[in-house]
Protein backbone atom coordinates (compact mmCIF):
# COMPACT_ATOMS: atom_id res chain seq x y z
CA UNK A 1 0.00 0.00 0.00
CA UNK A 2 1.91 3.10 -1.01
CA UNK A 3 2.43 5.53 1.67
CA UNK A 4 1.68 8.70 0.15
CA UNK A 5 -2.26 7.80 -0.55
CA UNK A 6 -3.11 7.73 3.09
CA UNK A 7 -1.20 10.69 4.20
CA UNK A 8 -3.38 12.78 2.06
CA UNK A 9 -6.04 14.61 3.60
CA UNK A 10 -9.35 13.98 1.85
CA UNK A 11 -11.52 16.81 0.14
CA UNK A 12 -14.56 17.46 2.47
CA UNK A 13 -16.41 17.92 -0.97
CA UNK A 14 -15.08 14.98 -2.90
CA UNK A 15 -15.60 12.50 0.27
CA UNK A 16 -19.61 14.04 0.39
CA UNK A 17 -19.76 13.35 -3.74
CA UNK A 18 -17.83 9.92 -3.26
CA UNK A 19 -20.32 9.02 -0.60
CA UNK A 20 -23.33 9.59 -2.62
CA UNK A 21 -22.58 8.09 -5.36
CA UNK A 22 -21.64 11.19 -7.57
CA UNK A 23 -18.82 11.86 -9.95
CA UNK A 24 -16.08 14.14 -8.57
CA UNK A 25 -16.13 16.82 -11.11
CA UNK A 26 -14.86 20.33 -11.33
CA UNK A 27 -18.40 21.52 -12.25
CA UNK A 28 -20.51 19.58 -9.13
CA UNK A 29 -17.75 20.39 -6.68
CA UNK A 30 -17.79 23.77 -7.82
CA UNK A 31 -21.72 24.12 -7.38
CA UNK A 32 -21.35 22.08 -4.02
CA UNK A 33 -19.02 24.08 -2.81
CA UNK A 34 -20.54 27.67 -3.36
CA UNK A 35 -23.72 26.61 -1.71
CA UNK A 36 -22.10 25.08 1.15
CA UNK A 37 -19.68 28.24 1.68
CA UNK A 38 -23.72 29.68 1.45
CA UNK A 39 -25.18 27.84 3.65
CA UNK A 40 -27.75 29.88 4.99
CA UNK A 41 -28.82 31.06 1.48
CA UNK A 42 -31.23 29.55 -1.03
CA UNK A 43 -30.57 30.61 -4.86
CA UNK A 44 -32.92 30.11 -7.46
CA UNK A 45 -31.21 28.57 -10.52
CA UNK A 46 -30.25 31.90 -12.17
CA UNK A 47 -29.31 33.03 -9.20
CA UNK A 48 -26.95 30.11 -8.71
CA UNK A 49 -25.56 30.87 -12.00
CA UNK A 50 -24.99 34.44 -11.59
CA UNK A 51 -23.05 33.41 -8.23
CA UNK A 52 -20.79 31.34 -9.51
CA UNK A 53 -20.06 33.19 -12.84
CA UNK A 54 -19.38 36.52 -11.08
CA UNK A 55 -17.18 34.27 -8.77
CA UNK A 56 -15.37 32.52 -11.52
CA UNK A 57 -12.06 34.52 -11.36
CA UNK A 58 -11.89 34.63 -7.17
CA UNK A 59 -11.35 30.96 -7.13
CA UNK A 60 -7.65 28.72 -7.85
CA UNK A 61 -7.15 28.53 -11.27
CA UNK A 62 -8.52 24.61 -11.49
CA UNK A 63 -12.04 25.82 -10.58
CA UNK A 64 -12.66 28.99 -11.98
CA UNK A 65 -12.08 27.56 -15.41
CA UNK A 66 -15.28 25.63 -15.06
CA UNK A 67 -17.80 27.74 -17.07
CA UNK A 68 -21.32 26.32 -16.41
CA UNK A 69 -24.40 26.26 -19.47
CA UNK A 70 -27.35 26.29 -17.81
CA UNK A 71 -28.57 22.75 -18.81
CA UNK A 72 -25.41 21.80 -16.99
CA UNK A 73 -26.25 23.63 -14.01
CA UNK A 74 -29.67 22.22 -14.11
CA UNK A 75 -28.56 19.11 -13.97
CA UNK A 76 -26.43 19.13 -11.76
CA UNK A 77 -28.23 21.13 -9.05
CA UNK A 78 -31.20 18.11 -9.35
CA UNK A 79 -28.43 14.90 -9.03
CA UNK A 80 -27.05 17.05 -6.11
CA UNK A 81 -31.21 17.96 -5.05
CA UNK A 82 -31.52 13.75 -5.87
CA UNK A 83 -28.98 12.62 -3.49
CA UNK A 84 -30.10 14.76 -0.87
CA UNK A 85 -27.13 16.90 -0.46
CA UNK A 86 -29.10 20.03 -1.53
CA UNK A 87 -32.47 21.24 -0.37
CA UNK A 88 -34.83 22.20 -2.88
CA UNK A 89 -38.01 24.04 -1.92
CA UNK A 90 -40.78 26.09 -3.98
CA UNK A 91 -41.04 29.43 -2.82
CA UNK A 92 -44.20 31.60 -2.44
CA UNK A 93 -43.60 32.65 -6.14
CA UNK A 94 -43.46 28.94 -6.96
CA UNK A 95 -39.45 29.42 -7.72
CA UNK A 96 -37.12 26.77 -7.43
CA UNK A 97 -34.93 27.58 -4.65
CA UNK A 98 -31.83 25.38 -3.91
CA UNK A 99 -29.60 25.49 -0.93
CA UNK A 100 -26.93 23.41 0.93
CA UNK A 101 -29.31 20.76 2.92
CA UNK A 102 -29.32 22.58 6.32
CA UNK A 103 -29.09 20.88 9.68
CA UNK A 104 -31.91 22.52 10.90
CA UNK A 105 -34.32 20.54 8.25
CA UNK A 106 -34.03 17.42 10.71
CA UNK A 107 -34.82 19.91 13.86
CA UNK A 108 -38.56 19.16 14.55
CA UNK A 109 -40.01 21.47 13.88
CA UNK A 110 -38.51 24.14 11.86
CA UNK A 111 -39.35 27.55 10.09
CA UNK A 112 -38.97 28.72 6.71
CA UNK A 113 -39.28 32.32 6.03
CA UNK A 114 -40.55 33.25 2.94
CA UNK A 115 -39.03 36.88 3.12
CA UNK A 116 -34.96 35.79 3.45
CA UNK A 117 -35.35 31.75 2.80
CA UNK A 118 -33.72 31.36 5.80
CA UNK A 119 -34.37 28.07 7.31
CA UNK A 120 -34.34 27.77 11.08
CA UNK A 121 -34.80 25.06 13.73
CA UNK A 122 -38.17 25.99 15.87
CA UNK A 123 -37.15 24.43 19.33
CA UNK A 124 -35.84 27.87 21.08
CA UNK A 125 -39.00 29.59 19.94
CA UNK A 126 -41.54 27.12 21.12
CA UNK A 127 -39.74 25.64 23.80
CA UNK A 128 -41.72 22.55 25.55
CA UNK A 129 -44.20 22.42 22.40
CA UNK A 130 -41.54 21.84 20.13
CA UNK A 131 -41.25 18.59 22.09
CA UNK A 132 -44.43 17.66 21.54
CA UNK A 133 -44.41 17.95 17.97
CA UNK A 134 -41.43 16.29 17.77
CA UNK A 135 -42.72 13.32 19.75
CA UNK A 136 -45.87 13.01 17.30
CA UNK A 137 -44.19 13.00 14.75
CA UNK A 138 -41.78 10.13 15.56
CA UNK A 139 -44.90 8.50 16.84
CA UNK A 140 -46.51 9.12 13.42
CA UNK A 141 -43.71 7.35 12.12
CA UNK A 142 -43.22 4.64 14.29
CA UNK A 143 -46.58 3.50 13.13
CA UNK A 144 -46.42 3.55 9.39
CA UNK A 145 -42.98 1.71 9.76
CA UNK A 146 -44.64 -1.11 11.78
CA UNK A 147 -47.62 -0.53 8.94
CA UNK A 148 -44.32 -1.33 6.62
CA UNK A 149 -44.27 1.61 4.99
CA UNK A 150 -40.50 2.03 4.38
CA UNK A 151 -37.65 4.94 3.53
CA UNK A 152 -39.42 7.56 5.62
CA UNK A 153 -38.97 10.96 6.39
CA UNK A 154 -40.85 14.06 7.78
CA UNK A 155 -39.88 17.43 7.16
CA UNK A 156 -42.15 19.44 9.40
CA UNK A 157 -41.97 23.36 8.74
CA UNK A 158 -44.08 26.01 9.63
CA UNK A 159 -44.00 28.71 6.43
CA UNK A 160 -43.86 32.47 6.98
CA UNK A 161 -42.34 35.76 7.84
CA UNK A 162 -39.49 35.51 10.47
CA UNK A 163 -39.73 37.81 13.54
CA UNK A 164 -36.25 39.40 11.54
CA UNK A 165 -37.72 40.25 8.35
CA UNK A 166 -40.90 41.30 9.75
CA UNK A 167 -39.58 44.28 12.04
CA UNK A 168 -37.36 45.25 9.21
CA UNK A 169 -40.87 45.57 7.42
CA UNK A 170 -42.36 47.38 9.67
CA UNK A 171 -39.67 49.91 10.50
CA UNK A 172 -39.42 50.44 6.73
CA UNK A 173 -42.88 50.98 6.59
CA UNK A 174 -42.15 53.68 9.24
CA UNK A 175 -39.89 55.65 7.62
ZN1 LIG B 1 -36.73 36.24 7.20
Amino acid sequence: MPVTQTLRVPDPIDALLSAHGLRRTGATKRVLGWLLAHPDTSYTHAQLQTALQSDSTADGPGDGAVTLDRVTLYRLIDRLAQVGLLLCRVDAKRVRRYQAMPASVHALPHFECQSCHRDQPLQGALQGNALDLEVAAQNALQALKALGYQGLSLDLAVRGVCADCATAATAHAQT
